[in-house]
């Protein structure tokens, strides 16, 4: 069998051999910028605000924020910058579990190979159709995130395998048809002629996580004697997919392995290396919080994040990086999650299950011998939708974006200028009409037609100064034609 790890794949980004992470001129920022003066936060809010990334300084300094009266101005301007560049929208998602194998053994996950009670299982191609039927055509969701454990058993031609499966899928509906037209990966490091693959078989974003910038906390958690054990792999794993042709990438870290101050820092470093060398910044950043796991010691953190750190941990992120969607996934609970939405969080997966097969099985309990971690918030995607139109926000299901060429440097362009939004808020009218009238029940669709009208109502306000009048007569026709039972319109 060919090494997985490719050295020179990512010696030739290192300096000296370092990589772009330093642990201790990490340290020396936040320290440096110990009780900030208060003209100076609010200076670094401003330029949050006018969607610029923050300089690592600028970040530090919001990091040492004790005045509760500033926090509750990064709070406001967490929201704003979100309303900024992604209106009112939040994107859903399922996670669709792959296989649990895996060679890797991390101290926190359910999934390590040392864990000689998972009930380990691979989805067939078969399983994989059913899971999607489950989640497309009774669920309603449109886009996927495929996982996999690191194993010979789900390399990359079972990846692309479960890709082409996912989407060729098409569920009849009460109106229409169900499908995913979005799948995105998160599955561990791989070689530039994998990800190749892995963009042939047209994924949307490669996401993978860090896990924890610090180097020490790293090795220590991640065995030496596993692939996952080198860092510099690993850190270098998207460096590969820009490489690849893939420029839609996302990045993470596991929050409760080190302290939350380090990892900001480190989401900070990672996403400035990718904008200075690539051009484009991370599509996504991820924030998971480290939850129970069976046989894994690690799994009761550390350096446990309080509600409190998690709430100013996500604002941090959000004013560093102002244009990157951030993701909340049902790791958290609904009341945490309902507030870490109005700090600018932009996606959230719904209805989730991470049993392997547990979609078509309709599974309704968490089963700690089958899943990689527990979850917080298993309520269905009507019950989000709803909550989530209850707060004003209208759930977008577009996915048109990456399917007509809108990704990357152009797509982050776009964001930056709030271009993006004027296709965005039409196709997430269109694509929220569509499952209301497919999904919806009764009690959801009478909130959601109430948000519709407003939507409308905004776009139609707007025409000729944001909207033409061409734009909006597109869209009418568009939205009448989905009326009576067409799918997958997009502007
Ligand atoms: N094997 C791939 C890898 O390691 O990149 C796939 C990742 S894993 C299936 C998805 C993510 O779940 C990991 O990157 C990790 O951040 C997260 N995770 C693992 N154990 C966790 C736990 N106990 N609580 C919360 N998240 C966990
Ligand atoms: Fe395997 Fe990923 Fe879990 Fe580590 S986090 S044990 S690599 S599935």
């Amino acid at each position: 069998m060919q090494p997985i790890i490719k050295k020179a794949e990512y010696e030739k980004y290192l300096k000296n051999h370092q990589d772009f992470i330093d642990d201790h001129k990490i340290w020396q920022q936040i320290k440096a910028h110990i009780q900030p003066d208060k003209t100076k936060v609010r200076a670094i809010i401003q330029k949050s605000l006018a969607i610029k990334t923050l300089t690592p300084d600028e970040t530090a300094t919001l990091i040492n924020v004790q005045d509760p009266d500033l926090w509750q101005e990064m709070f406001v301007a967490a929201d704003e910058i979100k309303k900024k560049v992604y209106d009112n929208r939040i994107v859903t998602f399922a996670p669709l579990y792959c296989s649990n194998h895996c060679l890797n053994n991390c101290l926190y996950c359910g999934f390590r190979r040392d864990n000689k009670d998972l009930k380990r299982n691979q989805l067939t191609l078969e399983q994989v159709r059913a899971e999607t039927q489950a989640i497309a055509g009774k669920i309603g969701h449109k886009r996927i995130i495929a996982v996999y454990g690191e194993h010979p058993s789900s390399d990359i031609h079972y990846m692309v395998d479960t890709i082409k499966t996912i989407y060729s899928v098409k569920e009849k509906t009460k109106h229409g048809f169900g499908n995913i037209r979005r799948v995105n990966v998160n599955a561990a490091p791989m070689s530039v002629a994998d990800l190749k693959l892995l963009k042939k078989a047209g994924i949307g974003t490669y996401q993978v996580f860090q896990e924890t910038y610090h180097h020490e906390t790293y090795q220590k958690m991640h065995p030496q004697d596993t692939i996952k054990g080198n860092y510099q792999w690993r850190l270098y794993a998207l460096h590969r997919a820009f490489e690849a042709g893939i420029d839609d990438v996302a990045i993470g870290a596991l929050f409760g392995l080190y302290d939350w101050r380090f990892e900001v820092m480190g989401l900070l470093y990672h996403a400035i290396e990718l904008e200075n060398k690539f051009g484009v910044g991370p599509h996504t950043i991820s924030f998971p919080r480290l939850t129970p796991a069976q046989n894994a010691p690690a799994s009761h953190p550390q350096h446990e994040v309080s509600d409190t750190d998690f709430k100013k941990l996500v604002t941090i992120i959000r004013l560093s990086v102002p244009y990157t969607g951030m993701i909340i996934t049902a790791r958290e609970k609904d009341q945490i999650k309902k507030q870490a939405l109005s700090l600018g969080c932009t996606q959230t997966d719904a209805s989730t299950k991470i049993g392997i097969g547990d979609y078509a099985k309709l599974a309704k309990k968490q089963k700690m011998n089958s899943q990689q971690f527990t979850i917080g918030d298993p309520r269905d995607l009507d019950t989000v939708v709803r909550e989530l139109a209850e707060m004003g926000y209208i759930t977008s299901f577009c996915t048109s974006g990456y399917r007509c060429g809108r990704t990357g440097e152009k797509i982050m362009d776009m964001l930056k200028c709030g271009q993006e939004s004027h296709f965005c808020k039409i196709n997430a009218i269109l694509t929220f009409r569509e499952w209301l009238d497919d999904f919806a029940s009764p009690q959801t669709k009478k909130i959601g037609e109430k948000l519709i009208a407003q939507e409308i109502a905004e776009v139609k306000a707007q025409v000729p100064s944001k909207y033409s009048p061409e734009l909006y007569a597109s869209m009418l026709n568009n939205y009448e034609k989905i009326k009576s039972g067409t799918r997958d319109l997009y502007i």
